[in-house]
């Protein structure tokens, strides 16, 4: 492999192509660019000729889901939020839910683990990609962190913790009313474990912070950087393995317990200019996910991922075909140096 040497981290690539007859009778060759995560080891591939395929229903924002009135049918709205969803078990919150401004947590219906719950952003029930508002946003997300503190010192075994979002059906979400999911469990998951024992060793071998390290060596590159919002720091991922994959670095932050306000306000100040970015290339649904390892020995820091996801029209095909599922490596088809171009001017 060809690799770009840095002081700590590498960032490697290489690049293979195929060749063939194209159907005019030439000739061509196709690249394809396989690059290796600095951090996991895991490869991805950009295979640019695909850009030039037609995506259904890209050409305009598509529009709204079907169910965007049906607001007396959502579990999630006022005034049937109080009777239709559970409460939290006594031993963890007295009321049974918990609040921040307008947002309203409580536990998930059908959760994924030990303490799994849902933050609601407030009463409004259906909001476009890249049109939240930010004090909602970060009122969720407060929520959530108080949720997680009780979680800690009720069981201070479920240190693995996540705060995730799926907006719209094709990125996972089952109820548009925006919410963000909460999750602690004693049992890491397969991103937890991986990313807790790469920070160890990294800290271990260089005394000091992987995600910290990968950043000032992002910055210096340049390529890849997009920009500040607060101390959070945004660059596009080196080897994505989702759509205009971007990446929110909170730098010297272990703990979803240590930023302050601001910080929150920073946070979702970054995620709605994404938001806004991807708006711009017509898509319309998107995941979110920010975990941390809650234990006082961990060097893993606050690493927030967006990534674009099939639109949510009818008959868009997903963004995982065969070749991701199966292979396990995720193909996209623009270069994360050209999200970064696209993304910079919404953190301007
Ligand atoms: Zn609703």
């Amino acid at each position: 492999m060809s690799a770009a040497v840095y002081s700590k981290l590498l960032f490697e690539s290489q690049t293979i192509s195929a060749n063939f007859i194209d159907p005019f009778g030439k000739i061509v060759e196709r690249p394809i660019e396989i690059r290796k995560n600095p951090i996991t080891g895991r490869t991805c591939r950009l295979a640019f000729s695909r850009i030039n395929e037609k995506e259904t229903a890209t050409d305009s924002l598509p529009q709204p889901p079907p169910d965007v009135n049906e607001t007396t049918k959502c579990p999630f709205c006022r005034p049937q939020v109080i009777a239709k969803t559970p409460k939290m078990h006594p031993d963890l919150v007295n009321n049974g839910r918990l609040s921040r401004g307008d947002s309203l947590l409580f536990p998930n219906l059908y959760p994924y683990g030990s303490y799994s719950a849902v933050s609601l952003f407030n009463d409004e029930h259906f909001v476009e990609i890249g049109k939240a508002s930010g004090p909602s946003y970060a009122d969720s997300f407060m929520n959530g962190c108080q949720y997680l503190a009780r979680v800690l010192a009720y069981n201070p075994r479920a240190i693995y913790m996540a705060i995730t979002q799926n907006h719209l059906p094709s990125a996972g979400g089952s109820l548009i009313h925006p919410h963000l999911q909460i999750n602690a469990d004693p049992v890491p998951a397969n991103h937890h474990r991986v990313l807790l024992q790469k920070a160890d060793e990294f800290y271990q071998q260089n005394d000091d912070l992987l995600f910290s390290c990968y950043l000032s060596q992002e910055k210096t590159n340049g390529l890849r950087y997009i920009g500040a919002t607060g101390s959070w720091q945004w660059i596009s991922a080196f080897a994505p393995e989702g759509f205009y994959e971007i990446w929110g670095i909170l730098p010297r932050t272990t703990s979803f317990l240590q930023p302050e306000t601001s910080d929150w306000e920073d946070l979702a100040r970054g995620i709605l200019n994404t938001q806004r970015f991807y708006r711009s290339l017509c898509r319309n649904g998107y995941n979110l996910g920010l975990l941390s390892v809650e234990s006082p020995a961990s060097h893993l820091e606050l690493r927030i991922v967006l990534m674009v996801r099939s639109n949510y029209a009818p008959w868009v095909r997903s963004d995982h075909t065969g070749f991701e599922v199966m292979l396990g490596d995720m193909t996209t088809f623009v270069a994360p140096e050209q999200t970064a171009t696209w993304a910079r001017p919404f953190f301007s």
